[in-house]
């Protein structure tokens, strides 16, 4: 079979020798010779035109095609157009097999684009926040769902972290909502709510259990214990039970330990709400804890230092700061041999502002470290024990700094040491006012 150009040059080549032999023969060549280009390029041109025309019309090329060069072109695109058509089919296949799969999705599923409205929602969305769909297309979310937790919420623009609120359609149940922006911009949101009332009145079940049974507790053990030291006190007692009182005294002591750590949790887990931003003078109080941790300390003789910047305060709430901040230097203590550097800092850097205990102790090995938080989790339990802990300090310490805008970090190398730091965000810090203060 000849190629199309070959029977492109033959098509030319006929024209030219067919008008030049009728030029010679009329005695007229390049009259003639023009009127064999003019056919030519007139053939051309009706064959551009048809092509541009159904180009134009979107419509699919069929055969049969005009000969010549213009074959291969016509067949080019007729293959490219049936591609495109093919790619077509399956995106639009795709396309709505995904949302298929979102509406039947068991949560709300709501996208929105760059300016916060609507652009598409699943069945879900009406049920859980009452959103109707096709009407609520192009409506700005926030001022549709009218709520004014959540329109706290997206004023803010901080969405790291899940929002809880009461479904604006059944006052009864519990959401999480998750915000995620997605896009080249990423200032599109995919929106989902998720149906957690279960989850949460279990929860808020075992919270309120637990602060219930460590109520109860407290004073029958407040009365065990004070009876105790009586008999401690009474010399006949003490002749023959001396050692079985002052271990029973010591074992009372570490349950009211227990319960009030537990008292504590239950409190910061409860209160939902961040603490209020009053401004903390860090320095002065990581003073007193440093001369606390030297009491405690005693004969073991720990070397603590304190490094504090004086002028740099933390916005929130003292009680729990000071909880914090003194659950890891007592840590340092209890859980270092006796002689280790403990080294307290507060300081500020580009990124707000830094606190952290570094020892000189043993070190806790790697595959413990994410699990230290965990309630009752200790690297020793019966040492951690011995040295009066309750396995519940380093929980109480995530739940603060939680609270207070921040998350605590552990680095720790076998043989040489710990650092416990946590860093605040520049929101949360302040200056004191004064001379050298920066204010
Ligand atoms: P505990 O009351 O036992 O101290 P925490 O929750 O405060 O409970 O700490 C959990 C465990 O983390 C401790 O039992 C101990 O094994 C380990 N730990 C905490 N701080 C240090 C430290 N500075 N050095 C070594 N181990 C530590």
């Amino acid at each position: 079979m000849t190629s199309p150009r070959n029977t492109e040059l033959i098509r030319l080549a006929a024209i030219t020798l067919v008008s030049a032999a009728a030029g010679l023969l009329s005695g007229h060549p390049v009259p003639l010779l023009l009127a064999g280009a003019i056919v030519y390029l007139g053939w051309h041109f009706r064959q551009l035109l048809r092509l541009s025309r159904l180009l134009r019309e979107n419509r699919p090329l069929r055969p049969p095609f005009p000969g010549g060069l213009w074959r291969g072109i016509f067949e080019r695109i007729r293959q490219l157009q049936a591609k495109s058509r093919k790619r077509k089919r399956r995106l639009v296949r795709y396309f709505s097999r995904f949302r298929e799969a979102a509406a039947a999705l068991p949560d709300a599923t709501v996208i929105l684009g760059d300016q916060g409205h609507i652009e598409w929602c699943n069945p879900a969305a009406r049920a859980l926040l009452g959103l109707e769909w096709p009407q609520a297309a192009g409506k700005d979310f926030g001022r549709l769902m009218q709520h004014p937790v959540l329109a706290d919420y997206l004023s803010k623009g901080d969405y790291g972290r899940p929002l809880e609120l009461t479904s604006p359609v059944d006052k009864t149940k519990v959401l999480s909502l998750m915000i995620t922006s997605f896009g080249r911009s990423r200032r599109q949101h995919l929106v989902v709510a998720r149906d957690i009332t279960r989850l949460y009145h279990l929860d808020r079940a075992r919270r309120d259990f637990v602060a219930n049974v460590s109520h109860e507790l407290r004073t029958p053990l407040t009365v065990v214990s004070g009876f105790l030291e009586t008999m401690e006190e009474d010399e006949r007692m003490a002749e023959t039970w001396g050692n079985s009182i002052s271990l029973m005294r010591q074992q009372a002591k570490r349950m009211a330990d227990t319960i009030n750590d537990l008292l504590v949790l239950s409190r910061l887990e409860m209160n939902e709400e961040e603490p209020a931003g009053e401004p903390v003078a860090v320095a002065r109080l990581l003073a007193g804890i440093a001369e606390e941790a030297g009491v405690l300390s005693g004969q073991a003789r720990h070397r603590i230092s304190l490094d504090a910047d004086p002028g740099l305060l933390l916005k929130g709430d003292e009680k729990e700061l000071r909880a914090a901040f003194s659950n890891l230097v007592f840590n340092a203590v209890r859980h270092t041999p006796g002689g280790s550097e403990i080294r307290i800092r507060w300081e500020a850097d580009g990124r707000g502002a830094v606190f952290s205990v570094s020892d000189t102790g043993e070190g806790i090995p790697a595959r413990h470290i994410p699990r230290l938080t965990e309630r009752f989790y200790r690297v020793d339990a019966a040492r951690s024990r011995e040295s009066g802990g309750t396995g519940l300090g380093l929980a109480i310490v995530k739940h603060v700094l939680n609270r207070h805008g921040s998350k605590l970090q552990i680095t720790s190398k076998e043989g040489k040491g710990s650092t416990f730091s946590c860093r605040f965000p520049p929101a949360r810090t302040g200056r004191a006012p004064g001379p050298g203060n920066g204010a």
